[in-house]
C-alpha cells in the first residue's frame, strides 16, 4: 500500500535497505541523519506517487506500439529524399543527452548515490533522464533499488531467471519478461520504502511529478529544432520522429537490454550473487551500463567499466564533472574488495 504516512514505524527497515544496498553511507558520513530523515514529512501523497506509476505504463505502452509505426513512417518519408544530416544529428544528440540522463543521473547519481553533484547538475541530469520517458526518477530508482536487493530472486521486478521454467521456452519467456513484460505485470506496491532520501528532496519530487511534461518537451524540442533549421513543416516532423520518437524507442530497448540481455549473455568477472553479466555491446551502447556484472558486484561504484578497455561513457562524464568541480564524493571499490570478489 502506497501510504507514506504509515511508513514511519518502518524507518528502521528502510534504513536497513539503504545500508544493505550501500547507498550514501560512505559518501555521506558527515550528515547521515539528514539523508535518512523520516520521509513522511516531505513525501508526496498517495495520489502523487501513484500518478507517475500509471504514467509510466501509459508512456511505455506508447513506447512499445508507436516506434514501429513511426519507423515505417520515417522510412517512407526518407524514401523521397527527406532524410538528411540534421535528422541523424538530432537522433544522435538526443540519444546521448537522454541516455546520460538515465545512466549518470537516474542510475549512478540518484539510485546508487555513487557520487554527489551540485544541485543544478543533479537537476539537469534528472531532467534529461525524464526526457527518456522511462518513468519518473523516484519510481525508476525505487524499482532499481528493489532489483539490486532481490537480484534474480523471487521479488526481483525484472529477472529473466526467477520463477522461470527450464529450457529454451523458459528462457524466451524470461527474456521477454525481463525486457519489457514486467512493465505490464503487477508492480510492487511497497516501492516507496526504497527511496526515503529521494522523497525527502523537494527538487527531485518536483522533477518527478513534472515527468509527463518533460517527456512531451523532449519529443517536441527536436521537432522545433528540425523545423527551424530547415524552415519547413516536414523538417519539423522529421526532427520530431528521428530525434523524439525513434530516439526514445532505441534508448528504451537499449535500457531494457540491461535488465534482460545483461542478466543472460556475457562474462562474469566478480562474485555478485546473481546472474549479472558483462556484455561489451551494451557496455558501449548504454554508456558503460553493460558492464553489469561489475555493477552488481560493486553497486555503489561510480565506475562500471573497471578495466581500462571496458569503455564506460558515463564514467568519463562523471570523472569530467569531478575534474570541473561539479561532482564530488565519487565512490570507487577499494582494490582489496576487487581482489576478494574476483572469480577465478
Ligand atoms: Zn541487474
Ligand atoms: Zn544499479
Amino acid at each position: 500500500m502506497l501510504n507514506s504516512t504509515k511508513a514511519q514505524p518502518a524507518l528502521s527497515p528502510v534504513a536497513t535497505i539503504l545500508h544493505e544496498l550501500d547507498i550514501a553511507v560512505e559518501s555521506d558520513e558527515a550528515k547521515p541523519a539528514e539523508r535518512y530523515e523520516d520521509p513522511a514529512d516531505h513525501a508526496p501523497t498517495n495520489v502523487e506517487l501513484l500518478r507517475p506509476v500509471l504514467a509510466v505504463r501509459v508512456f511505455t505502452m506508447i513506447a512499445v506500439i508507436a516506434p514501429p509505426f513511426a519507423l515505417v513512417a520515417v522510412m517512407v518519408l526518407a524514401w523521397g529524399g527527406w532524410f538528411n544530416l540534421v535528422d541523424v544529428v538530432l537522433l544522435g544528440a538526443f540519444y546521448v543527452i537522454t541516455a546520460l540522463g538515465v545512466t549518470v543521473g537516474y542510475h549512478r547519481l540518484f539510485t546508487h548515490k555513487s557520487f554527489a553533484a551540485r544541485r543544478p547538475v543533479a537537476a539537469f541530469f534528472a531532467f534529461c533522464g525524464s526526457m527518456s520517458a522511462q518513468g519518473p526518477v523516484i519510481w525508476w530508482s525505487a524499482v532499481h533499488r528493489s532489483h539490486h536487493q532481490h537480484s534474480d530472486k523471487e521479488l526481483d521486478p525484472h529477472s529473466p531467471h526467477a520463477g522461470r521454467a527450464k529450457g529454451f521456452i523458459g528462457m524466451v519467456q524470461g527474456f521477454l519478461h525481463a525486457h519489457m513484460g514486467w512493465l505490464f505485470s503487477d508492480i510492487r506496491s511497497d516501492l516507496e520504502r526504497y527511496v526515503p532520501d529521494l522523497l525527502a528532496d523537494r527538487m527531485i519530487v518536483r522533477i518527478n511529478n513534472a515527468f509527463p511534461y518533460i517527456v512531451l518537451f523532449g519529443l517536441l524540442l527536436p521537432g522545433v529544432i528540425g523545423g527551424l533549421y530547415t524552415m519547413t513543416w516536414m523538417g519539423a516532423l522529421l526532427g520530431f520522429l528521428w530525434g523524439g520518437v525513434v530516439r526514445m524507442c532505441v534508448l528504451h530497448h537499449v535500457t531494457w537490454s540491461i535488465n534482460s540481455v545483461c542478466h543472460i549473455w556475457g562474462s562474469r568477472e566478480y562474485a555478485s550473487g546473481d546472474h549479472s553479466r558483462n556484455n561489451p555491446i551494451f557496455g558501449i551502447l548504454a554508456f558503460g551500463e553493460g558492464w553489469h556484472n561489475n555493477h552488481h558486484a560493486f553497486p555503489a561504484s561510480a565506475r562500471h567499466g573497471l578495466k581500462w578497455w571496458q569503455i564506460d561513457g558515463s564514467w568519463i562524464v562523471i570523472r569530467s564533472l569531478e575534474l570541473l568541480g561539479l561532482a564530488k564524493k565519487v565512490r570507487l571499490p577499494a582494490p582489496e574488495r576487487l581482489a576478494t570478489r574476483r572469480l577465478a
